[in-house]
């Protein structure tokens, strides 16, 4: 599924609050949204799955400790409740920032 966004109004203009987008549900992309969480910024996070892979943990799935569903957690259920992130499915292609649009 491919998406395109327009940041080219990087505050809503209703109540003036920041538009943020995120590129990535890593380590770095969830901290970031969290970090954001319950603000008065409208974020976006998109990712290319629909799960943060917590990767210290990948040796475990090679050794059949755990299995993958243990280490993939999907993205919306990390930040439920949070109602200013909005998750997307998409494969980012590139980033325009002269006409700020993903
Ligand atoms: C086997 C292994 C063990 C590790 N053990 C440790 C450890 O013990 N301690 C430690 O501190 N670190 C460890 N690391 C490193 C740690 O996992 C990484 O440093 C960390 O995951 C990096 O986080 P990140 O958010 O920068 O990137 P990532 O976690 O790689 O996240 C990037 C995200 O962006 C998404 N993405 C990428 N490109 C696109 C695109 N074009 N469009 C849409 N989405 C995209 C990916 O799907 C992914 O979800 C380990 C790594 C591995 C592989």
């Amino acid at each position: 599924m491919k998406h395109h966004g327009d940041v080219s109004r990087n505050h809503d203009t209703r109540n003036n609050a920041p538009k943020v987008i995120i590129l990535g549900a890593g380590f770095a992309g969830i901290r970031a949204a969290r970090s954001l969480a319950h603000t008065s910024a409208k974020v976006t996070l998109i990712d290319r799955n629909n799960y943060h892979l917590f990767q210290p943990l990948l040796y475990q799935i090679a050794m059949a400790g755990l299995s993958p569903a243990q280490i993939a957690i999907p993205i919306r259920s990390v930040l439920r409740g949070i109602s200013n992130v909005e998750v997307l499915l998409g494969d980012v292609t590139g980033v325009d920032l002269s006409q700020r649009q993903w």
